[in-house]
């Protein structure tokens, strides 16, 4: 099986990505793609993120070898039954959304008697909609797939290809390990922002003014994160609950652990933890995942 006829369903920041990675790397490959809101579709159009935007989800589908959900996980279901008429036999049906369990049940059930291979590019940033896709958005990041145990293994392998096409690094997994995996590298870092930036601007004794003023000593780096799209991340802690339950617990209760070395004044421990954490940081810069300049590449660096 090759792909000639993609279908993107949902045209954000990983669906506008995708069409434009596409159009870079794979010219020979049509696209075609729909979204609910009529002015994503608008600036769909404009920015040529597909080939044809197309004004009803059937219509985008009724061609493609290859159907991308690219909604967020708690609209996979819906967006998958509103083309469920159209979809041709054969289809391989993917997504790309965070949390898999939740996404692959949802799809199985709108989609009865389809080849569904969930799937999850870890590339993103904290922009969202039609104008923050970019075509280099998956080069040297990694995409998870998840394939059911039945999956037959020739169309994992397309699938496989596609995103390898696209720039990205290939790894299979089952959709409970992936969920674990992410729980820990990605939502949990998320809830961590969301709280901390939240506490800063709760806070009755320091302002909201002095908290903008010095957050170069580290909060800053926290509100990158924390201005990601509350949508999505609703969707994710709602659809990964058991997963983010277990590795919040866990973190609590190193967090305490922390915090009795603090008021017992064991600077040893504190020391041995932030020496292990640095070698993870360099480990990171080591695999290509981040950039090794000073700040992030911040050019006004303090
Ligand atoms: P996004 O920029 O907000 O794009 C999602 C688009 O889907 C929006 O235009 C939305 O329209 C549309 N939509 C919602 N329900 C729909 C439906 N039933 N049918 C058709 N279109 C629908 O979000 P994104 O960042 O691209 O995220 C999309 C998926 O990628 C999510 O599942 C997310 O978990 C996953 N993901 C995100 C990142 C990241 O860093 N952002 C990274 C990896 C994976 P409205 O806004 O009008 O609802």
């Amino acid at each position: 099986m090759t792909i000639n006829r993609v279908a993107i369903i949902g045209l954000g920041l990983l669906g506008g990505s995708i069409g434009l990675a596409l159009r870079e790397r794979a010219p020979g490959i049509a696209t075609t793609g729909f979204d609910a809101d009529p002015n994503v579709r608008a600036v769909a159009t404009d920015r040529d993120l597909v080939g044809t935007v197309c004004e009803t989800p059937g219509e985008a589908v009724a061609e493609a070898d290859l159907v991308i959900l690219c909604v967020p996980v708690g609209a996979m279901g819906d967006a998958a039954r509103a083309f469920a008429d159209a979809l041709p036999e054969g289809a391989i049906v993917s997504d790309v959304g965070s949390s898999k369990r939740h996404v692959a049940e949802a799809l199985a059930e709108a989609l009865p008697g389809h080849t569904i291979i969930p799937a999850h590019p870890v590339a993103g940033t904290e922009q969202s909609g039609p104008e923050a896709g970019f075509a280099t958005l998956f080069a040297n990041r990694w995409c998870i797939l998840t394939p059911p145990a039945d999956a037959e293994e020739d169309k994992v392998e397309v699938l496989a290809n596609f995103w390898r096409g696209l720039g990205a690094r290939i790894e299979i997994m089952d959709a409970e390990h992936h969920d674990l995996v992410l729980a820990v590298t990605s939502h949990i870092p998320h809830l961590i922002a969301y709280t901390i930036v939240g506490t800063a601007s709760d806070l009755e004794d320091v302002t909201r003014s002095e908290v903008i003023k010095y957050s170069a000593g580290g909060f800053r780096d926290f509100t990158r994160i924390a201005a990601s799209d509350p949508v999505m991340w609703r969707d994710v802690f709602l659809s990964n609950k058991t997963a983010v339950l277990e590795m919040l617990g866990r973190f609590t209760e190193d967090l305490t652990a922390l915090q009795r070395a603090i008021r017992s004044g064991d600077g040893d421990t504190l020391h041995d933890l932030f020496d292990r954490t640095r070698a993870i940081r360099r480990s990171i810069i080591e695999e290509g995942q981040d950039d090794e300049r000073p700040d992030f590449g911040r050019e006004d660096h303090i």
